[in-house]
């Protein structure tokens, strides 16, 4: 698996695009806002020669599904994520406004996953953990062959998500990156919903989060 990122919208979100050697690809957090980000994305799509035929959400705030509609409409995908996220999903237009951003509600799901669930694309199988806290849905994506997860707004480079929004949880978040993300093996690397990377080892041993005395 080839891992592409952008970072758009105002907000700044990390979307991730993860190719399958077989010229599939899917889109993780799409945030494209607007035409000229979602031309962006488009036209990478034709250089590379990747056809999306997954949309993946770790979690339904505005910033990370900006671009859900468009991928309906010039690619015919709806988005897998937990079902917990409804309310997010919902309420995004309402929330967005908060950022002053306008956007249209966002399209229905495609499907609901649970932590657990395996998803195929191509030759690349990707896990989703669960790990409420930010957001009572929140999922993290994990590709054990290539070492990569993909944690959204749980956990940062030297940081974790903020847990004052509708579902978030500060107790729950640090419990479900201690069991389901410090439990992975340490040279794993993590692909944020913003910021830049680290790995799963360098949080452990430096996330100001995990080492008050
Ligand atoms: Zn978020």
């Amino acid at each position: 698996m080839e891992v592409y990122s952008f970072v758009f919208s105002p907000i700044g979100v990390n979307t991730y695009v993860l190719a399958d050697k077989s010229g599939v690809c899917a889109v993780l957090d799409c945030g494209c806002l607007g035409n000229e980000e979602s031309d962006r994305l488009a036209l990478f799509f034709e250089k590379k020669n990747l056809k999306p035929v997954l949309l993946l959400n770790t979690h339904c705030h505005p910033d990370h599904l900006f671009g859900n509609g468009m991928m309906l409409e010039r690619f015919g995908l709806r988005s897998i994520f937990h079902e917990e996220e409804e309310h997010n999903r919902k309420n995004a237009a309402r929330y967005a406004e908060i950022f002053g951003v306008t956007m249209d509600d966002p399209p229905e799901a495609d499907r609901f996953i649970e932590g657990g669930d395996t998803i195929n694309l191509g030759d690349t199988v990707l896990k989703a953990l669960f790990v409420p806290g930010h957001t009572a849905g929140s999922l993290a994506f994990y590709n054990e062959n290539d070492g990569v997860v993909f944690t959204g707004d749980a956990l940062f480079e030297g940081a974790i998500g903020r847990t004052d929004l509708h579902g978030g949880n500060y107790d729950q978040l640090i419990m479900s990156i201690r069991n389901e993300l410090f439990s992975l093996p340490p040279e794993t690397i993590i692909c944020p919903g913003h910021g830049g990377e680290s790995t799963i080892g360098i949080e452990i041993e430096s996330n100001p989060y995990f080492n008050q005395i």
